[in-house]
């Protein structure tokens, strides 16, 4: 691209911190740095013409673990990282709450629920089972009892009679919240350049050479917050992993209300607009799902509308409005990578399936690094 020396001079010149990705963590990431170097020229540079990863493509569930991913966590973490990772998405979540106020993101406390397959008996008595060993467990964050077994009033079929409750969890808008983090940071001054792609980069002493699909710039510090795409910047300890969602058209009276975990959360739905929200099926297909390619699979796809048939909706007629997929980044352990690559390089990201709840303070934690 050639450029103009207005162009150069204004966007691309004597820049402080460039971030890279306009997600849930770039985005927080440029909002803290801006709190501690308020005279600082930020800019965000993103592939997407939106941001374009999963922080506009995810179900908007601000859930903090369900009984039974508690359960798995704690066969591959020790209660510490366990109870860490926690405290981490409380944490996470209240800094959105108070960065961006509930009425704007739409959250809503209505509670979140774990289903269990009417075959699965196994995942169903260790969950009965441990309950009371995880609420001990807890307590000292909650000071109450977190799960609770309720008998399913939803009318779903093929579940067993009652599902697993927890009062804390809550659901936000998505959109809004993107579109209000978006706002806010660029009415402090902080430039998102759009449709540009970082394709590598270089360190000299004093500076970072960024090299884009469309120009080369330098700047003091570079932020990288691309989570599932990390690995194209080298990041190997991330995997990407696509998931796919999709949606149905509003439903008259429609009753379901709350965020829902169903088969050790491989599946997950909720209401929203009177709608149901529906993503999931990974497992099914886990090699496929492994890309950074957006697209959907027929065995997912139809998987979802079966489920949506014979166990979230069985008595109600529906129709699908959209499908779509995002990209996550995960890895062998659940805790996202924050750390310091080189002099003037860092990272946020691997944020697996939580990075509503723990976006933020990854993002502020990224910025504090620099
Ligand atoms: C379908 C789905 C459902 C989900 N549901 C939930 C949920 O209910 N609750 C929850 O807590 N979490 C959920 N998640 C996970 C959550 O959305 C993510 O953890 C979170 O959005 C990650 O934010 P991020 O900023 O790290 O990454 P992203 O939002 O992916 O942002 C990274 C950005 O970097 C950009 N980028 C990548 N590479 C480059 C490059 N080389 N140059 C320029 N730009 C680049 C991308 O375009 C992207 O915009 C879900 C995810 C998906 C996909």
């Amino acid at each position: 691209m050639n450029l103009s020396y207005w162009e150069t001079k204004t966007w691309l010149t004597n820049i402080d911190f460039t971030i890279v990705g306009s997600g849930i963590v770039g985005l927080n990431c440029a909002l803290q740095l801006k709190q501690r170097f308020p005279k600082s020229k930020i800019l965000i540079l993103e592939k997407g013409i939106l941001p374009q990863g999963a922080s506009t493509k995810n179900a908007g569930f601000a859930c903090f673990g369900s009984l039974s991913e508690i359960i798995d966590d704690l066969q591959s973490h020790s209660k510490e990282e366990v109870l860490e990772l926690i405290k981490k998405r409380i944490n996470g979540l209240q800094i959105l709450r108070e960065n961006l106020g509930d009425k704007t993101i739409d959250y809503q406390n209505l509670g979140g629920y774990e289903l269990f397959l009417e075959l699965d008996k196994t995942l169903y008595d260790t969950c009965k089972s441990e309950q009371s060993a995880i609420n001990k467990l807890l307590f000292p964050i909650y000071n109450a009892n977190v799960f609770l077994f309720k008998d399913n009033d939803f009318g779903f079929k093929n579940i067993k009679s009652d599902y697993c409750f927890n009062p804390f969890e809550g659901q936000i808008d998505t959109g809004k919240m993107m579109s209000a983090l978006l706002k806010k940071v660029q009415s402090l001054g902080i430039k998102i350049l759009n449709n540009i792609t970082v394709e590598s980069y270089a360190e000299d002493v004093n500076a970072v050479t960024i090299k884009t699909n469309q120009f080369e710039l330098k700047s003091k510090n570079l932020c990288i917050a691309t989570n599932g795409f990390a690995r194209h910047l080298n990041l190997e300890k991330v995997q990407p992993a696509r998931a796919q969602v999709l949606i149905t058209k509003p439903i008259d009276n429609l009753h379901i209300k709350g965020t829902f975990h169903l088969d050790q959360g491989y599946y997950y739905f909720r209401n929203i607009d009177n709608r149901v929200l529906l993503g999931g099926g990974r497992h099914l297909d886990f090699k496929t799902e492994e890309t950074t390619v957006f697209a959907q699979t027929e065995i997912i796809q139809n998987k979802l509308e079966d489920l949506l048939k014979t166990t979230i909706l069985p008595t109600t007629n529906f129709e699908i409005d959209y499908r779509w997929s995002g990209i996550m980044g995960v890895g062998k352990q659940k805790n996202p990578i924050v750390q310091q690559l080189s002099n003037h390089v860092f990272c946020g990201v691997r944020l697996g399936g939580m990075g509503i709840a723990i976006g933020s303070l990854v993002g502020k934690e990224l910025a504090d690094l620099a």
